[in-house]
């Protein structure tokens, strides 16, 4: 098993869409949107976007290379590590998929002050 990999299917955030953002959990740093959250069907959460300066994009390793993995997902503050960016396969318009470890994240529901929805 890969370093701060979780097995697929398995994370607590992989099928899960509230309104909300998510955070490094190691150090609480927002890196994700729930509204770039998009259901990619690969066994963990998957995001077309980082919130602007908040993950670090460093080389992946040989495996994840070959996995067709274009960077490694890094919080930019803590260097938790978070997962992989996956480039060109058209799920959204971004053309990004940001597969992230759920045990990497800690989830912050949006405060509801206008309609309760
Ligand atoms: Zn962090």
């Amino acid at each position: 098993m890969h370093k701060g990999t979780e097995a697929p299917f398995s994370g607590e955030y992989d099928n899960f869409f509230k309104k909300g953002t998510y955070v490094c959990r190691r150090c609480g740093l927002p890196l994700y949107k729930s509204d770039s959250k998009f259901d990619a069907h690969c066994g963990w959460p998957a995001f077309d976007t980082e919130i602007a300066g908040a993950v670090k994009h460093v080389m992946p390793d040989f495996t994840h290379k070959m996995l067709g993995a274009a960077d490694e997902l890094e919080c930019a503050r803590c260097g938790a590590h978070l997962g992989h960016l996956f480039k060109g396969e058209g799920f959204t318009k971004t053309d990004e998929r940001h597969c992230v470890n759920s045990i990497s994240m800690k989830f912050i529901p949006e405060k509801k002050d206008d309609d309760g929805k």
